[in-house]
Formats: C-alpha cells, structure tokens, sequence
C-alpha cells in the first residue's frame, strides 16, 4: 500500500488530538473530490508502519488515528489497514479510530467477507458515503457533504440501525 500523507497531530480530522494517516486509492472518483492525487494507488510513498506507530507513540499529546484516503476500505488497501489498527492499539489500547470511507455502512455489511468485519469491529467511527458536489456544504464538521454520515459503528451494529453521532 502507497501513503498519500501523515499528519503527526490534527484537531480537524475527527473530534480531539488525532494523528492521520492518508492511504492512497481510491476506486470512486467522485466529481470534485477534495484530494485527487490520492485516488492514485501510485502516489505518494510506501508505507512504512513501523514508522508511523513510532511517530504515534512519540506522542503523548494523541487521543486517536483517523484513517483517510484515497479509500481505506477498498479491497486493495483493506487487509493492511485492518492490519494497522490493530497494531496501533496494541501500543495505544485506548485510542478511538475513525475512518473516512466512500462506502456506505450499508455497502459494507453487504459485503459479508471476514476482512471486512473486522475493519467494522476496529473502528469506532465512521465517515461514510462518497463526497457529492451538490450536496457540498463547508459549513458541515468533519465532513464535506450533506450525504455524508458521522456513525458510531458498535452502536450501529450493536442496533442494527443507523447512529450518527451528534456533531
Ligand atoms: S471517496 Fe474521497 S478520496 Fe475517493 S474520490 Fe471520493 S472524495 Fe475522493
């Protein structure tokens, strides 16, 4: 898997102190896509994860990891982020993930492959949908159109209903 950025720290990317790591790929290419370059699965360079959990644990300042893209939850990135959570919460038990996605939550739990599920169990919140320009709205937290959902993914499956977190 390619990394299309890291972000150490970011207060902008999901709620508290957060390090981000952007992955690159992305089989969506929606219209007005905030980070094109990403969609790439060329760009950027290759992750290292070892340093990167470095980097994190260097920092005590860090409530948790958001994932980003490109598209973390494709079937060419997948295996390795699952991969990466968990080994971040092997030296940071307590840190809350979130993981921006263009699928939806429904499109995922469709799928109903291993990998999958358990991408779902180790991530706490999830940003879901493709971006849409129409629905553009700056205005919004944490995301960049109205189609967009912020869920806590263990209520949601917990529920087996839709929990968007309130934001
Ligand atoms: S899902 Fe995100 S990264 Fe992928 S094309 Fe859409 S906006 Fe860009």
């Amino acid at each position: 898997m390619k990394m299309a950025g890291f972000y150490d720290e970011s207060i902008s990317n999901g709620l508290g102190w957060r390090a981000v790591l952007f992955v690159s790929g992305c089989p969506h290419h929606c219209p007005g896509c905030h980070n094109q370059v990403a969609q790439d699965y060329n760009y950027g360079q290759e992750f290292n994860k070892q340093e990167i959990i470095d980097r994190i644990c260097e920092n005590s300042i860090l409530k948790g990891i958001t994932i980003s893209g490109g598209e973390p939850l494709c079937e060419q990135n997948i295996a390795e982020v699952v991969d990466f959570i968990n080994d971040v919460k092997k030296v940071r038990p307590n840190f809350n993930v979130w993981c921006y996605t263009g699928y939806t939550l429904e499109q995922l739990e469709e799928r109903h492959d291993e990998i999958t599920d358990k991408a779902l169990n180790s991530i706490d919140v999830l940003v879901d949908g493709r971006f849409v320009e129409s629905q553009k709205n700056p205005t919004l937290k944490f995301r960049g159109s109205e189609n967009q959902r912020i869920l806590d993914v263990h209520k949601c499956l917990r529920e087996q209903k839709i929990v968007q977190l309130a934001i």
